[in-house]
């Protein structure tokens, strides 16, 4: 970054910030970035493919100065993999980097402000990682992750929302009994009450634009190839981009388990482990990101994300909006994750036609953030 004439600096939380100053000194700042950070066993494109392209706005630029500055961030830990929290790095910069979070303990019992004082910086500070107030928002890159560019044939997307979530368990009980000697009409199966539903939120999830619906886990009790289960314990993630439909949905997925349970003499217990809002990013950034793409020579196309990122968590403070770009084979967390190069070329495209537009619009000057 500092070849680019780009000032370097690592804030309070971790996060790696290059400043490529605008034509004033006093100019606002536009970020754009992504998470430095990864899954196990990861691929080699998610987040940092997104703070690579930003480096390679700014090589573009060539010295170029522009009426804002552009600070790229590479936020140090998204993914939450360590401490089970996510975003730690986009949630200093919002000010929600609270004492409670730093407490958080890793698996080896190191807690999140040990680990920022062993790598050399001080949690006191963390304040200072928080949004100037002249921020005029922020840019995230970032692969698809998901099949839809693929199956468009398009390279790039503007995200118009983040998809909201939720997670509950449910537990169905009914009564554990010899696999051999209970006749079929006279047996109370869990696991069998469980099985219905799980076909069920699929139907229901088939017939909903947009939803999308997970069972990803099930444990059967006592769980012996010769005894009726007399426990099922399911997970359901739940996404949407509208909450209202969302909500809807785990309403009726789970009046829909309290029928299966009544028809099948099992009782079912629904609880709900969290509840994420779906975010929008910013209509006006959404709307030039488009424009941007057509002059790429490429179709627009609008999508919502089902994985969360941290534009989801700087659009709190100030107007975010995300870029996505084609996910070969769909594929990604697993190191079979690629990347077109041909893609990686319009995303620079896009983004530098980005830029022209930003900079000679003065919608988006007026816009300066006050927090
Ligand atoms: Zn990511």
């Amino acid at each position: 970054m500092e070849s680019t004439g780009a000032r370097v600096r690592v804030d309070p939380a971790g996060n790696l910030l290059g400043i490529y100053p605008g034509a004033q000194p006093d100019a606002p700042a536009l970020l754009i970035g992504s998470h430095l950070d990864t899954v196990p066993c990861a691929g080699a494109y998610d987040g940092i493919l997104g703070i690579v392209l930003a480096v390679a706005l700014l090589e573009e630029l060539q010295g170029r100065r522009l009426p804002f500055s552009i600070e790229v961030i590479a936020f140090s830990e998204e993914e939450g993999v360590r401490f089970g929290t996510p975003f730690i790095g986009s949630r200093a910069l919002v000010g929600r980097l609270d004492w409670e979070l730093l407490d958080t303990r890793d698996a080896q019992g190191v807690s999140v402000k040990e680990a920022i004082e062993n790598f050399g910086l001080n949690p006191k500070e963390i304040p200072a990682a928080e949004l100037e107030k002249d921020t005029l928002g922020y840019l995230e890159f970032h692969i698809e992750q998901g099949p839809v560019l693929e199956r468009l044939n398009q390279p790039l997307a503007a995200v118009e929302a983040i998809a909201g979530q939720s997670r509950s368990e449910l537990l169905f009980i009914g009564r554990a009994n010899h696999a051999g000697t209970t006749p079929m009409n006279l047996r109370r199966d869990a696991i069998a009450g469980a099985a219905e539903w799980i076909s069920t939120v699929e139907h229901v999830a088939l017939g909903v634009p947009g939803l999308v619906a997970t069972v990803g886990k099930i444990e059967g009790k006592p769980g012996a190839a010769n005894v009726i289960a007399a426990e099922a314990r399911l997970s359901l993630d739940l996404r949407h981009s509208s909450d209202d439909i969302r909500n809807r949905a785990v309403d009726d997925l789970i009046h829909e388990a309290q029928e299966i349970a009544a028809r099948r003499r099992l009782l079912v217990r629904a609880d709900t482990l969290s509840n994420q809002k779906a975010v929008d990013m910013d209509p006006f950034l959404t709307r030039e990101i488009e424009c941007a793409i057509i002059k790429t020579g490429c179709k627009p196309h609008r999508m919502v994300s089902g994985a969360g990122h941290d534009a989801m968590i700087m659009a709190e403070k100030i107007p975010a909006a995300m870029i996505f770009l084609r996910t070969p084979g769909g594929i990604s967390h697993d190191p079979a994750e690629s990347i077109a190069v041909e893609d990686v070329v319009k995303a620079i495209e896009c983004g530098m036609h980005l830029l022209d537009q930003l900079a000679s619009s003065p919608e988006f000057h007026k816009r300066t953030h006050r927090a």
